[in-house]
């Protein structure tokens, strides 16, 4: 069921992050399945790897076996009926209807404490290219207690059939937590222009970019500059691969963008010994792996996730590329 609740006039950007926390609570009562899997997410495993100035988290969670190990080639999308539309949705569903085109739906297969996806009312394809500025409105409206984020068609969607943003428990992921920490700690100050500020980010094993601003304007291009850039150093006619997480805080949006070079690691599709069944998305590029078998949990080593990341990060090379083009709108 859609509920089409509306903020009264003034009410202010809070009153949507409450009433998204209101629905969860909502169907821990009415949905059996979902109240046993956040209950069950209470007791979950975590191992932690500390690097220097910053960890990684590794998340035992078997509820996500699904999504990890997705099929999400074009011919298993074709012939499976798709789990964001709405006639698919199951009965015990409910969703906040945002903005007219997107739904906010209870996630029953939690990472975060509390864990939302975000789907579009139509079934359109995933793509960031014409929802960015929707991203940035759910970002404002649920910032309160929720970050938002992206993953790309093609790196960490189980959806890439269907629009969708996700949101989790705000300061869970490290990066979130670890952010102000290691801004000190680059070597170069942030590029910008008065209005908003632009960091790279290369000492954390992966490559990412920071853009912090109040200043919708200013994101929109900054992020459109950002994906034409990444576009010319991309395959054609794909969305130039990426991961995103946004926050709100003290009037400010940070969006944190991890550029990705593939999905899957070749331990992904390693033989049994080998095999660690991990499918990076913005939640492990955001410094929480998640391993939805026990062996995995146990197996994996500080070494694994150094190599991991640098497979499914972009290369040094088109790092710099991107650093230039994106730092040439403020020269
Ligand atoms: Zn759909």
């Amino acid at each position: 069921m859609m509920i089409e609740e509306k903020p009264e006039k003034n009410s202010g950007y809070e009153w949507w992050a409450e009433r998204t926390k209101k629905l969860l609570d909502e169907q821990k009562v009415s949905w059996p399945l979902l109240k046993t899997n956040y209950e069950n997410l209470a007791n979950i495993q975590t191992r932690v790897f500390t690097f220097d100035d910053f960890e990684i988290k590794i998340q035992f969670n078997p509820d996500r076996i699904k999504s990890s190990s997705a099929d999400v080639s074009d011919n298993a999308i074709k012939f499976r009926k798709c789990f964001l539309c709405s006639d698919n949705l199951p009965e015990e569903q409910n969703g906040l209807v945002f903005n007219k085109h997107f739904s906010i739906l209870s996630n029953p297969y939690p990472i975060f404490p509390e864990h939302f996806t975000i789907s579009k009312r139509n079934h359109t394809p995933q793509t960031i290219i014409g929802n960015f500025s929707e991203l940035l409105d759910l970002t404002r409206s649920l910032g309160k207690y929720y970050t938002l984020f992206y993953n790309g068609p093609q790196c960490g969607s189980s959806a890439p059939d269907h629009m969708h943003f996700q949101a989790g428990t705000k300061n869970i992921m490290p990066i979130e937590y670890e952010f102000n920490r290691i801004v000190n700690k680059l070597p170069l100050a942030a590029i910008g222009n008065g209005k908003i500020e632009v960091r790279f980010f290369e000492e954390f094993l992966r490559y990412f970019i920071s853009f912090e601003s109040r200043n919708k304007g200013e994101l929109l291009f900054a992020f459109k500059t950002f994906v034409n850039a990444f576009k010319k150093i991309s395959a054609p006619h794909i969305e130039p691969m990426m991961n995103l997480t946004a926050s709100y805080q003290e009037d400010i949006w940070r969006l944190i963008i991890f550029p990705r070079q593939i999905h899957r690691p070749r331990q992904f599709f390693a033989d049994t010994k080998e095999q660690l069944l991990i499918s990076p998305a913005a939640v492990d590029m955001s410094g929480l792996f998640i391993t939805p078998r026990r062996e995995d949990f146990e197996k994996i080593k500080q070494d694994d996730v150094i190599d991991i990341f640098k497979q499914v990060t972009i290369t040094k090379e088109y790092f710099e590329f991107l650093r230039k083009k994106i730092g040439e709108i403020f020269i």
